[in-house]
């Protein structure tokens, strides 16, 4: 018997037993007479001792074990008179008769615990001795046990997990397909799936008619930060529903997680936003709720008065940053340097001081009389003590930029707690989205989503003002999923394909399997997808995806332990019938 005990469960309560522990050595002390060791295996750190006194040999012995050998430890476990009550062994150590090492190992690259001195990549380049960090390991018993968790609510809803071919052909959610060359046909190609979108609605003809997998999903997207060119999703899928059967469905599987994992309760329904309210209101179509600060539109108020800039642009809105009217100079320049990064697009920033004396301080005295600063005040909601941040230009983009100064003060004045989840449903996306460089409509979420059955008489007339029956779940400005109810008729497949640039060939090409299945009685269906990494690191309080996911890839898609993407040999290459083609940077 290699161990009788992990490193995690001995407690005041086995004293004088004789234990067997296999682990790590953490580190170890030598303190006079006594080698202290801290044992560690995955389920915590156990002390062990060893006395000079009593027995040399082994003390000595002791004293050689480097950081991280993994040895075995025989002895008798005894009340320790310096308790650690941070840690549940903490009031026991190992008076140790008997080690052995099982392996040694090198000095490690850098300190294995939660405050350690290696950068990303260098531990990332070694994930196998990151994962024996705590934090990264509470991490992943986390998502063990949300996906245990997933699986217990959904089955007990009468879904069943069916799993879907990872080798398959384009599906279109919006991002470039990772392919894999087939050995048996020369020349041609499977796609990894973007998401099992065709396969859950196939399910749904064939009459599964909830349908559920922990899948993973492969997108090969541009470097974006929290994004992973391979990531896991909760995906979805229900027959004979409509809008208001799924997101019951799955509220119900977000309240149920929350509960029983984090043991937050919810009572009643989530919030719900359309898309254009989310935007007017937050700048963005996932918006953090956990705080107000609200967006609003200034244009009416401010227009005319001779300030040219005002007068130029489309929208002008503001914010209202609680006391912070007091800000320096400096603070002030740092704001406005932040508006004005490429990413947030903003030419300038307006501000208006409510000092707490009531009077008003702005950078356009020269157009505005204090009366008509309040009533800017007024319209935001300000009292004194308070700063008014004012960004024009196009509607769009400036409400984009109000969203991300919204975020920034929400940063800078620590307005959140990580603690409080805010979930809320946005609704009726735009269906299409009109792109002027490609000259094209472009699906918002994918081919497959509905119109409002109210606006499809649009679809000719107004296409970018069809609404979609689309629903987007986001929890503390984070989009953690989305979905739609589905187009279940061929003609308005079809039709959708057609707006979307397709010709009948190349959607036939494409999507004759899903177009030829709907002859064939297909029920009224939608679903959604949850990121799951997403809602772990949520739920875990990390802000990147990547602390939670064992063995992931860095910003720019790189396994950096495995050394991968890597080339291929020659054979290799002419078995796939493949070239390679080097081309000039
Ligand atoms: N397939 C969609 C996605 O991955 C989700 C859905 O519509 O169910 O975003």
């Amino acid at each position: 018997m290699y161990r009788t005990h992990t490193c995690g469960e001995l407690t005041g309560k086995s004293v004088g037993k004789n234990v067997i522990l296999c682990g790590w050595v953490q580190r170890s002390r030598d303190l006079g007479g006594m080698t202290f060791i801290d044992l560690r295996d995955r389920y915590g750190i156990t002390q062990l001792v060893f006395n000079m006194e009593t027995n040399a040999t082994l003390c000595k012995q002791a004293r050689k074990l480097g950081r991280e050998f993994v040895i075995q430890a025989e002895g008798t476990v005894a009340e320790r008179s310096n308790k650690n009550l941070k840690i549940p062994t903490g009031k026991i150590e190992i008076i140790v008769n008997r080690i052995e090492i099982l392996n040694a190992s090198e000095i490690p690259p850098f300190t294995i615990e939660n405050e350690t001195d290696g950068g990303d990549e260098l531990r990332m380049k070694y994930r196998y001795l990151d994962l024996r960090r705590n934090i990264v390991k509470e991490a992943l018993e986390l998502r063990h046990k949300m996906t245990q968790e997933v699986r217990n609510y959904l089955s007990s809803k009468k879904f069943i997990e069916v799993e879907t071919p990872m080798l398959i052909k384009s599906t279109p959610e919006g991002a470039r397909d990772f392919l894999v060359p087939s050995r048996l046909n020369a020349g041609q190609f499977y796609a990894l799936p973007q998401s099992p979108q065709t396969f859950k609605q196939l399910l749904m003809i064939a009459c599964y008619d909830r349908y559920f997998q922990i899948v993973k999903c492969f997108r090969d997207e541009d470097f974006r930060a929290d994004r992973q060119p391979e990531f896991t999703q909760i995906d979805c899928e229900m027959a004979f529903v409509e809008q208001e059967d799924v997101l019951n469905a799955f509220e119900g599987l977000v309240k149920d997680l929350l509960l029983k994992i984090k043991g937050v309760e919810f009572d009643g329904p989530f919030p719900r936003l359309s898309y254009n309210e989310a935007v007017e209101k937050y700048g963005n179509d996932k918006p953090d709720i956990r705080f107000g600060m609200i967006i609003r539109e200034l244009s009416d108020l401010v227009k005319g008065k001779g300030f040219n800039v005002f007068d130029s642009v489309e929208y002008i809105g503001g914010i209202c940053a609680e006391g912070c009217a007091e800000y320096s100079r400096k603070q002030m320049d740092a704001l406005t340097d932040f508006v004005k990064k490429p990413q947030i697009g903003a030419k300038g920033l307006v501000y208006v001081k409510y000092n707490t004396d009531g009077t008003c301080k702005s950078s356009v005295d020269k157009f505005y009389s204090e009366v008509e600063l309040k009533k800017w005040a007024a319209l935001l909601e300000a009292k004194p003590g308070d700063l008014l941040l004012v960004l024009a230009g196009d509607k769009n983009e400036t409400l984009n930029a109000l969203g991300e100064l919204r975020l920034e003060i929400r940063n800078i004045l620590n307005l959140i707690s990580k603690e409080i989840y805010a979930p809320l449903w946005i609704l009726d996306f735009p269906l299409l989205e009109w792109d002027e460089e490609t000259k094209r409509y472009y699906a918002k979420h994918h081919p497959f989503t509905s119109p409002k059955s109210e606006d499809i008489d649009l679809l000719d007339k107004d296409p970018v003002a069809v609404r979609a029956n689309a629903y987007d779940m986001v929890i503390n400005g984070i989009e953690v999923g989305g979905g739609s109810i589905r187009i279940h008729d061929r003609q308005l497949q079809q039709k959708m394909f057609n707006i979307l640039g397709f010709t009948q060939e190349e959607a036939e090409k494409q999507f004759g399997f899903l177009m030829n299945a709907f002859r064939y009685g297909a029920p009224p269906h939608g679903g959604i997808a949850f990121g799951f990494d997403r809602l772990v690191a949520l739920f875990a309080g990390h802000d990147s995806i990547r602390d939670v996911i064992a063995f992931p890839k860095n910003n720019s898609g790189r396994d950096v332990m495995i050394d991968t993407p890597a080339t291929i040999s020659d054979g290799h290459l002419k078995e796939l019938s493949l070239q390679v083609v080097h081309q000039k940077k």
